[in-house]
């Protein structure tokens, strides 16, 4: 049995412009099968039939940057990761993975978590153990001894310790390599200043590389950015340009490297906008709004610079949930992308910057029907995209929330 739907808007991912009254139809198969204007698709019989007047029909959402086994409440971290087993972790997965949905994500890359915690969640899902969106995972991020991230279990220094690292994680079924490229929120890791060396960083590119792996870097500070572009890094996660005792920092020359040499960063701004939202009135929170202005005006500097922005909201972090996701693609409109540009980050532009562009995240022939249905002209406004409707991934439906009366979904 065929399903065909027939939404007023039909955005492809590709970054091109919304097609009206187009169709699409996918197979039992679980892969889209059509994408024509509805004139020219049949109608069969047998066909299930899905209209969608005053919608858009987008590709499922990537959520770039995930800790799907941290709980968004703000706990702090050491006594959190010590307070759970591995079992208590990989249950958190199994809710924020399957959280997620209702934001309308059908994929998701975990950059960081304990042991096997969210290896074994994405092997529970192949078994056919949890309908949750597909997951992507990292297994613990590599980081310098006393370094951020830490709890994960990945500290490890020297060449000959990261390729060790590398080939375990690999071994260990890793789709990608995550390194902490500078401290962060972990307690005694230094935010501003860069982790590993640049021999560091060019032995874990070689080694995954050569197993076939992608690696992204977490970088908080200019001079992490430098050393893992120098070293020839695919990806780069936050992408903040901090200074020792300067979060205002920009480098634009090295913002035309990034550009130049098409590494891809997912800004993770949503944790930010969160902190300066729910926080109680006072310093702290004062502290999180202004740090979230320099970031905004940063990330519309990179996206001017033609770095390419991909999205993620580092959810499972601090306050930041699964189920709102659309905070994180309105805070990217909000630093100067379209809406289409912001899809284009949530969608084909992730799919491409992990090397899965032949399997997901455009509205293709061929590619897997994973796909979400919002009320509303999504091309026209960005904030439809928290109106999910209909969630369908490898063509199977897997939510069909209600929109709250906002539309928003955020509480
Ligand atoms: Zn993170």
């Amino acid at each position: 049995m065929r399903t065909l739907i027939y939404p007023e808007w039909l955005i492809d991912g590709t970054g091109a412009d919304a097609l009206g009254g187009y169709a699409l139809a996918f197979g039992e198969s679980g892969r889209i099968a059509a994408v024509a204007p509805a004139s020219q698709v049949a109608e069969a019989a047998a066909d299930s039939v899905v209209r969608a007047p005053g919608m858009t029909l987008l590709p499922g959402l990537i959520n770039m940057h995930v800790h799907l086994s941290l709980a968004s409440d703000n706990a702090p971290f050491i006594p959190y990761m010590d307070a759970h087993s591995d079992v208590a972790l990989g249950l958190r997965a199994a809710h924020s993975a399957a959280a997620s949905l209702q934001a309308g994500v059908t994929t998701l890359r975990d950059c960081g978590s304990r042991g096997r915690s969210v290896l074994d969640l994405r092997a529970a899902r192949a078994e056919g153990l949890l309908h949750i969106p597909r997951v992507l995972a990292a297994g613990h991020a590599l980081t310098i001894s006393g370094g951020h991230m830490r709890p994960f279990g990945g500290e490890v220094d020297g060449v000959d310790g990261v390729c060790r690292m590398v080939r375990q994680l690999v071994s260990n079924g890793a789709d990608f390599i995550k390194m902490a490229g500078s401290g962060g929120g972990t307690p005694g890791s230094l935010t501003d200043y860069p982790s590993f060396s640049i021999a560091e960083f060019q032995a874990a590119v070689e080694t995954a590389h050569g197993l076939g792996r992608r690696v992204t870097v977490h970088c908080t500070a200019a001079a992490a950015i430098e050393r893992a572009v120098s070293a020839g890094v695919d990806s780069i996660e936050h992408g903040y340009f901090g200074a020792p005792g300067n979060f205002q920092a920009y480098d634009a020359r090295l913002a035309d490297q990034l550009a130049q040499q098409r590494v891809s960063v997912t800004p993770t701004l949503q944790v930010f906008r969160d902190m300066a939202e729910l926080l109680p009135a006072g310093a702290e929170r004062d502290f999180w709004q202004s740090r979230r202005e320099i970031l905004v005006t940063n990330v519309g500097r990179l996206h001017a610079a033609g770095v390419q922005l991909t999205a993620g909201s580092d959810a499972g972090w601090r306050f930041t949930r699964f189920d709102n996701y659309a905070r994180e693609l309105e805070e990217m409109a909000s630093a100067g992308l379209s809406a289409l540009e912001v899809v284009h980050a949530a969608t084909g532009a992730a799919s491409q910057a992990i090397g899965r562009e032949a399997e997901f995240g455009t509205l293709r022939p061929g590619l897997s029907a994973d796909l979400v249905l919002v009320d509303g002209n999504l091309a026209e406004d960005i904030r439809h995209v928290g109106s999910v409707r209909r969630v369908y991934v490898e063509g199977e439906l897997m939510a069909s929330p209600t929109p709250s009366p906002s539309g928003r979904g955020q509480g």
